[in-house]
This record gives C-alpha cells, sequence and structure tokens, in this order.
C-alpha cells in the first residue's frame, strides 16, 4: 500500500474473518480469561463498545472477563452510568495473558499504550475498529472503514454469535454510535445505522437521557474555561490550500485555572467547527508540558486522516487526531506545512 492515508483496512471484513473471530469466541475454554482493550484517552466508541461488547460475552457465559485501558484509570464523566462498569479494572490489573485480547476503537498498536504486550502473550488477539488507517495488528481483524463506529462491527459480531440485546448491552452501543456519529449527523450515518439505533432503542433505553448525559452536561468551569478558549480561536483563511483552519488551543494551566479534568475539553472541537469560513478545524489540547493531544477536522475538502498519520496519528477523512510535541505554534505549523500536502485530489 503505498498511500498511508488508505490504510490497509480495505473494504471490511470478509466471511472469513466472521467465521475466525466467531471461532475465537465460541471455543473459548469454560474457564477462559476474557480481557477487553480500548484506546488511550478512551472516548464514547471505544468504551460503549468495550463494555457492550462485554456484557454480550457474560450473556454467552463468559465469567473471568476484564475490561481496560492505558493510563488513569479514571472514567469520564459523561460515560460513568454506562452499564458493565463493573468490568472495568486498572491497567495493571489486567490479565496478564489471556486466552483471548479483544481491542476496541484502536487504529494502531500504539493506542494501546503499555497494554500493548497482550497481542503477545493473548492466545488470540482479535480487532474490532472502523478506521481507515487501522494496520491491522490483530491475529484476527474485523476492521470496517464504513462502519460509522466500532460499535457496528461489535453489534455484528454480537448476532453472530446469537447473542441477545439487552437494554444492558443497548446503552453502550448506542453511546458508542451517536458519539461517532455526531448524532446521526455525519456522512457515515446510512440507513444500516438508522436500523442499528431503532434495534438499540427497541431495548428500552432512554435516548434523551443518554443523550443528556453524555453529551449536554458539563461544570460550570467547563464552560468558563469554553468562553476562553474560544476567544483565543484563530482563522486562517489562506491555509489548507485557501479553503481555511480555524484552530484554538487549551493549555494545562487553563485546566488548573478553572478546576476542570481534561475529558471536558473533548467537546471544544464541535464549538470551534462550525466556523463558516474554514474547512479545516483544529484544538490542540495540552497533555504535558512538552505534548498536545490534537484533534482536526474537514468538511471535505482535505482529508485529514492524512495530516494525522503524516504526524503520527491516525483516524477518519473527517476527523483524526494526533499527539504533537513542542509548543503550541510548533504544533500548528506542522498541521499547516501537511495541509498543503492533503487536499484531496491534490
Ligand atoms: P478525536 O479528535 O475525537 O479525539 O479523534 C478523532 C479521530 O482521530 C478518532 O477516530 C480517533 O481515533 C483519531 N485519533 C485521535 N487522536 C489520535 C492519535 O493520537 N492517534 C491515532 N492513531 N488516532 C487518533
Ligand atoms: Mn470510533
Amino acid at each position: 500500500m503505498t498511500d498511508p492515508a488508505a490504510g490497509v483496512a480495505g473494504t471490511g471484513p470478509d466471511e472469513a474473518d466472521w467465521a475466525a473471530a466467531v471461532a475465537a469466541v465460541r471455543d473459548l475454554p469454560a474457564d477462559a480469561q476474557v480481557q477487553l482493550i480500548c484506546h488511550v484517552n478512551p472516548d464514547g466508541d471505544a468504551l460503549g463498545s468495550m463494555l457492550g461488547f462485554g456484557l454480550g460475552l457474560r450473556q454467552l457465559g463468559v465469567r473471568q472477563l476484564r475490561a481496560t485501558f492505558p493510563g488513569p484509570p479514571e472514567v469520564p464523566e459523561p460515560f460513568r452510568a454506562l452499564p458493565g462498569l463493573d468490568l472495568l479494572v486498572a491497567e495493571q490489573d489486567a490479565y496478564p495473558a489471556p486466552d483471548l485480547v479483544v481491542c476496541f476503537d484502536a487504529a494502531s498498536e500504539s493506542r494501546l499504550g503499555g497494554l500493548v504486550d497482550r497481542l503477545a502473550t493473548a492466545g488470540t488477539a482479535l480487532v474490532l475498529d472502523h478506521h481507515a488507517s487501522n494496520t491491522m495488528f490483530g491475529g484476527i481483524n474485523l476492521v470496517d472503514p464504513r462502519a460509522a463506529a466500532t460499535s457496528v462491527v461489535a453489534e455484528e459480531l454480537l448476532a453472530r454469535l446469537g447473542v441477545r440485546l439487552d437494554a444492558g448491552i443497548a446503552e453502550g452501543l448506542y453511546v458508542a454510535l451517536t458519539t461517532d456519529t455526531g448524532s446521526f449527523r455525519f456522512e457515515a450515518t446510512t440507513p444500516a445505522v438508522h436500523e442499528l439505533a431503532a434495534r438499540l432503542l427497541a431495548t428500552g433505553i432512554r435516548p434523551g437521557d443518554i443523550s443528556r448525559r453524555v453529551f449536554d452536561t458539563r461544570p460550570f468551569g467547563a464552560v468558563r474555561l469554553f468562553g476562553e478558549v474560544m476567544c483565543r480561536a484563530r482563522l486562517e483563511p489562506a491555509a489548507a490550500g485557501g479553503n481555511g483552519l480555524v484552530w484554538t488551543y487549551a493549555t494545562l494551566d487553563d485546566l488548573a485555572r478553572h478546576d476542570q479534568r481534561p475529558y471536558v475539553l473533548e467537546a471544544l472541537i464541535d464549538s470551534v467547527r462550525c466556523t463558516a469560513e474554514a474547512d479545516v478545524s483544529c484544538v490542540v489540547k495540552q497533555v504535558r508540558p512538552d505534548e498536545w493531544a490534537v484533534s482536526m477536522r474537514s468538511k471535505g475538502a482535505v482529508d485529514v486522516s492524512r495530516v494525522a498519520v503524516a504526524l503520527g496519528g491516525g483516524g477518519h477523512k473527517f476527523a483524526a487526531g494526533f499527539t504533537g510535541r513542542g509548543s503550541a505554534d510548533d504544533v500548528v505549523a506542522s498541521i499547516r506545512a501537511e495541509l498543503d500536502k492533503a487536499l484531496i485530489g491534490a
């Protein structure tokens, strides 16, 4: 594959991949240990897919079942009511050599942090994902770049395993689906996405309560912090080949001044990306003095996953990210330089 942004995920899993994944679960011994892992700094798709799938495995009778993610074992407030949170353990309490490891929403091994060794120590490594940039790092890869969320892949595998959707499973998968489709606003929102949403809602879950918790609730300090960070947004109409770039940044000091946790910054990109004058939007979030988590969005003129992959990250055409080093200005300069190379059709 000469184009890294095109990835190696191709057009999604074939029947042999599905059959291998079904067998990997069905053929587990009765006392099997199963470890679920989602990506660092987990979002709604990572946590929702993992916990929904975990509850499905529990329905199938898997008893030794743990879920985790790399880094501090802190679940962002919007996800603290998800069913299946009792499956979560801290990174250091993950099974050292599980019979099966299942990875969720991680485009590459680097997204598994210190848990990456489980790919080697596990009997089987199964990857569930939907990033076109996925490096196919599992023994079995269910990677569908056309899927709107990892939960779409997770639900299909649960169905093939004969799991009956219940409200607990459905809530995780629904949170995942609404997170990654921007509440059914993004391009990937196909008829099949709405059909899946219908199956999930039919279990009796309450979309109003779930959406309010996940999208529409934040501390007052976060509201004030957003105000400050939005005020320093910059518009660069000439950037991205004249398609325009809008960007802002938030520092650890901003978080400390408003007494806020880093997760509150995840919603910032949605306030920035509505800028009419810019195709590309970007939020640069400090995670350490010299390290920044970057969120990028595009309206279609630019494939931001190319920018992200070129800078060591990954993602999708319309939403991608990477870890930047240096100052915020250094990071934005690196984005500016890559943007001109990433014009669609260029
Ligand atoms: P977000 O901006 O919402 O954090 O992420 C947007 C998309 O980019 C998601 O699909 C996410 O998986 C991907 N992404 C964000 N940050 C990184 C990163 O540091 N590395 C990789 N490989 N992908 C990222
Ligand atoms: Mn996802």
